[in-house]
């Protein structure tokens, strides 16, 4: 299974090898999303890790107990497209290009494997056309 974590690491911890001690130790595969650590600096990583789901579990037991903090993915973004109208606000609002309109078309497309539910998008959108869908409990 995936999940998408947002990781917050102290300066302390900004020099681990995480990624390759998510593989060696746990058998889980780390994509970096997005990425914002300066050399001995906190910093914040949002990472899709994928994995077996006890593997993930102990994963995210063993990164606090390595000084992380870490942010689940509330939810996923739904665009209504009943009420967009294509006008590509929120396309440059959005960090990982999840949101695009292109030519020749110019409508709005959603590529929901690049989303980082970082919920940017939605007070940009003049038309309440983005909403966050909560995850069931
Ligand atoms: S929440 Fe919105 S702004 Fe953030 S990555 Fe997803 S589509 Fe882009
Ligand atoms: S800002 Fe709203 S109306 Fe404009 S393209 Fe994005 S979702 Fe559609």
């Amino acid at each position: 299974m995936k999940r998408r974590l947002t990781l917050h690491f102290p300066r302390e911890a900004v020099h681990q090898p995480i990624t390759y001690r998510l593989a060696v130790d746990f058998d889980i595969a780390a994509k970096i999303l997005r990425a914002q650590i300066a050399p001995n600096q906190s910093g914040t990583m949002v990472v899709e890790l994928s994995g077996d789901i006890d593997e993930l579990e102990a994963a995210e037991v063993w990164l606090e107990s390595q000084g992380l903090a870490l942010n689940r993915a509330p939810g996923e973004i739904r665009i209504d497209a009943e009420r967009c109208v294509d006008c590509g606000i929120c396309t440059a609002i959005c960090p990982s290009g999840a949101l695009r309109c292109e030519a020749p078309a110019w409508r709005l497309q959603f590529e929901a494997d690049r989303c980082l539910v970082c919920e940017q998008c939605i007070p940009s959108c003049p038309l309440d056309a983005i909403a966050l869908v909560l995850d069931q409990p």
